[in-house]
């Protein structure tokens, strides 16, 4: 049988691992922080009349400038911003390959904070774009100091913050976005996939955009949108950020239904978030239920909690697995992390761990 040895493959690809959260099919899944509430059925019924409006002329190309995509989500996101602000891609993972491929690249850094997304070191692998893994603080925070300290001894092209974080669920201070910022000449990318579930009145990044043509923002619709099938992120930054942008992205990127799908969803922003507030009811609930478990959950600004406590995880993981559950086993040591679920889906997960917790 061939094998990857037998390939002419980029030698800083060999040895490398793909993303590899397991793709299984169970009756309660929060292994993968997904919106596990369905989309609503009124705005289904928009989003499928909009993509069969599409569909009549998807022998053109689709808007390659996906313009009605752009305000759509410049009016979402509000603080003042444009479409000349917006970019979007099949799902933020992509918008952060582009971000990689206009800025890093052979020969170019960038700096990040483990334990955070795995797919920020492998998008950095897979542009041929060294990644440089940083140092957090205790409890996974991240001072102003600290990241100073960071960007001037290696002096990172890029630099990326996950906030909140995943997988740790931890909240980054403005302060220290700002500090790194004017400690570096580079770029400075905050990845605001679970900005949606951060406390009320918490501040995004993107109120620091003003003045900061070297910061962009990432968000996505997988997550507080229920939309993570759709394959939809974006990036708020300076209109030059997505000039420069363009010079990388494929053409046409962007495909009419999607865009189409992406439009019609955003028109009912209120109506998909309307489960975020239930969702985040759930996470507080498994932060205290855990606690009282005797477990050691963290403190979570996103839709999942870690906790540690665990005495074998990769036990404790494939015992909920039997019974239907899947959840997230990183390879943190004494760590787990579940997503919040429905309630039902919340129950049967904090349910089985009263029964495979030993007292
Ligand atoms: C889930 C997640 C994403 C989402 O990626 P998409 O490609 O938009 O689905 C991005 N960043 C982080 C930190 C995530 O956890």
């Amino acid at each position: 049988m061939t094998s990857l040895d037998d390939l002419p493959l980029r030698d800083d690809l060999r040895g490398q691992e793909p993303y590899g959260a397991p793709h299984l099919h169970l009756p309660v899944q929060l292994n993968v922080n997904e919106n596990t509430h369905p989309i609503p059925e009124d705005v289904a019924r928009d989003i499928i009349e909009a993509i069969a409006r599409e569909l009549l002329q998807v022998n053109r190309y689709p808007d390659r400038e996906f313009t009605a995509l752009r305000d759509s989500l410049a009016g979402y996101l509000g603080h003042g911003l444009t479409r000349d602000n917006l970019w979007a891609a099949n799902g933020s993972n992509e918008v952060l390959q582009q971000i990689l491929m206009a800025f890093g690249g052979p020969g170019r850094t960038v700096l990040g904070f483990p334990p955070t997304y795995s797919m920020h070191s492998i998008i950095a692998h897979g542009t041929g774009t060294e990644w440089i893994a940083g140092e957090r603080d205790a409890d996974y925070l991240i001072s102003p100091e600290t990241a100073v300290d960071w960007v001037t001894r290696t002096k990172p092209d890029l630099v990326f913050f996950c906030a909140p974080n995943n997988p740790t669920g931890t909240a980054l201070g403005l302060d220290t976005i700002a500090a790194a910022y004017d400690a570096t000449d580079g770029m400075v990318i905050v990845d605001e996939a679970y900005a949606e579930f951060m406390p009320d009145g918490e501040p995004s990044a993107l109120t620091l955009l003003e003045g900061r043509p070297r910061l962009i923002v990432s968000r996505t619709m997988s997550k507080a949108f229920a939309f993570a099938g759709a394959r939809l992120g974006y990036l708020a930054a300076d209109p030059a950020v997505t000039d420069a942008i363009r010079l990388v992205r494929l053409p046409y990127h962007l495909s009419a239904l999607t865009q189409a799908a992406a439009v019609a969803a955003l028109a009912h922003a209120p109506e998909m978030l309307a489960m975020v507030d239930d969702i985040k009811a759930q996470r507080d609930r498994i932060v205290d239920e855990l606690t009282e478990l005797g477990y050691s959950p963290w403190p979570s600004a996103a839709n999942f909690v870690l906790f540690g406590g665990v005495d074998d995880p990769a036990a404790l993981w494939q015992a909920l697995l039997d019974r239907g559950i899947i959840i997230r086993n990183l390879s943190i040591p004494g760590h787990l992390r579940v997503s919040a679920g429905t309630a039902a889906e919340t129950t049967a997960f904090l349910d089985a761990m009263r029964e495979l917790t030993v007292h």
